[in-house]
């Protein structure tokens, strides 16, 4: 979903980046700042008193975005569930979680952080204005202070709605899952609720359109339609997980596997396996025990004249804990596991037996075939 997103700091091990669409946002909002809301609040600046206010409010929205979605990402380290990125878009941010909750309460504490952040930042924002307002302190301060005031208290308040993936939404469900122990109805119902506050902001997008009001309105058909399809995409997203949860690793996992000695060369590696099977990675196994693994990636890196001369043994990859997975494992384990290691593939272990190997798109396939065979799930 963020493919095209750029890297600007790791904090406390976690990226943070932004997106592209974050960009268009960025421009939109100094000007809208610099040519509506400074001038009409407080007429008679000069031009470039504006554009400053207009691009410290942009700046400074933008630093406490981070620092709500930082939020959310800190208490989630805290209760041990791994923050894949934080990335702002044009929506705004967004801390992905690498595993969901385990618990009512985690996802409560996560997903009330954020707004909790926001609610500081605006009080603070606030003192400082008012601080400013008393000292005389020049406009170009108290204005943006002010303006990052209201924003994070809009910031909370749109939040707050009870609508998931809004923090709102998940908040409710944490409630609703604590209450009635059924984390599939809780997810129903709140992701309906998503579903429907989408529709809501895109009718009252088209009522601007209509009114005249175009800029509002275009804003809020694409913020009303891309909340709409979020919620449903995590009701689905929800409902493959669970289809998941009922099967076992071994039932799909690949069996066929093309494992090879140590001890042969890169040459007999290339022309007896990589010509033959196709496969991105081998199993290295030494009596039978799986010692590690070589990737096209090693095999690249040996010059083609000597192939024949470098054994495989040079280039083992150890395996790493993440990389490995009991037959016994249910699928959505498997899938939280892949996205920890360091590529897509899971090495599947019994006891100290080597049997199979999984991918993330054997998982993919798995669902597709349940859904073709069983229909879709009816909750
Ligand atoms: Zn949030």
């Amino acid at each position: 979903m963020f493919q095209k997103r750029f890297h600007i700091l790791t904090f406390a091990g976690i990226p943070i980046g932004i997106h592209v669409s974050w960009f268009f946002i960025a421009i939109f909002l100094t000007w809208t700042l610099a040519a509506g809301h400074f001038p009409y609040l407080y007429p008679g600046l000069p031009v470039n008193s504006y554009w400053s206010m207009g691009l410290s409010g942009m700046l400074g929205l933008f630093i406490c975005i981070i620092l709500h979605e930082l939020g959310h990402a800190l208490v989630a380290k805290h209760y041990k569930l791994p923050v894949a990125q934080i990335t702002l878009f044009i929506f705004g941010g967004i801390a992905e979680l690498k595993k969901e909750p385990k618990s009512p309460l985690v996802e409560f504490f996560v997903a009330i952080a954020g707004p909790i952040v926001s609610i500081v930042l605006a009080m603070f924002f606030y003192m400082i204005a008012q601080l400013g307002d008393q000292n005389k302190w020049p406009l170009i301060i108290t204005g943006v202070t002010y303006y990052l005031a209201l924003i994070n208290t809009l910031i909370v308040l749109f939040n707050l709605v009870p609508a998931f993936p809004l923090d709102g939404g998940r908040i409710l469900r944490s409630i609703l899952w604590g209450w009635k122990k059924d984390l599939r109805w809780a997810t129903k119902v709140t992701t309906l609720m998503g579903s429907g506050f989408g529709f809501f902001l895109l009718f009252f997008g088209i009522f601007n359109l209509i009114t005249g009001n175009f800029v509002v309105g275009v804003w809020f058909i694409i913020l009303g339609l891309f909340l709409q399809r979020t919620a449903m995409v995590c009701q689905s997203q929800f409902y493959v997980g669970q289809e998941l949860k009922e099967e076992k690793v071994a039932k799909f996992m690949k069996t066929n596997l093309d494992s090879v000695s140590a001890d042969i060369t890169i040459k007999d590696l290339i022309d007896h396996h990589v010509y033959q099977s196709h496969h991105h990675l081998y199993p290295i196994t030494q009596n039978d025990r799986l010692i590690g693994y070589i990737t096209l990636q090693e095999i690249k890196s040996v010059p083609m004249q000597d192939w024949d001369i470098t054994l495989v043994k040079n280039f083992i990859q150890p395996l790493l804990k993440e990389q490995i997975v009991s037959p016994h494992t249910n699928a959505l384990a498997a899938l939280e596991q892949i996205n920890l290691a360091p590529f897509p593939t899971l090495f599947v272990l019994d006891k100290e037996r080597f049997i199979g190997i999984l991918t993330a798109q054997d998982l993919l396939k798995l669902v597709s075939l349940k859904l073709a065979l069983e229909g879709t799930p009816k909750y």
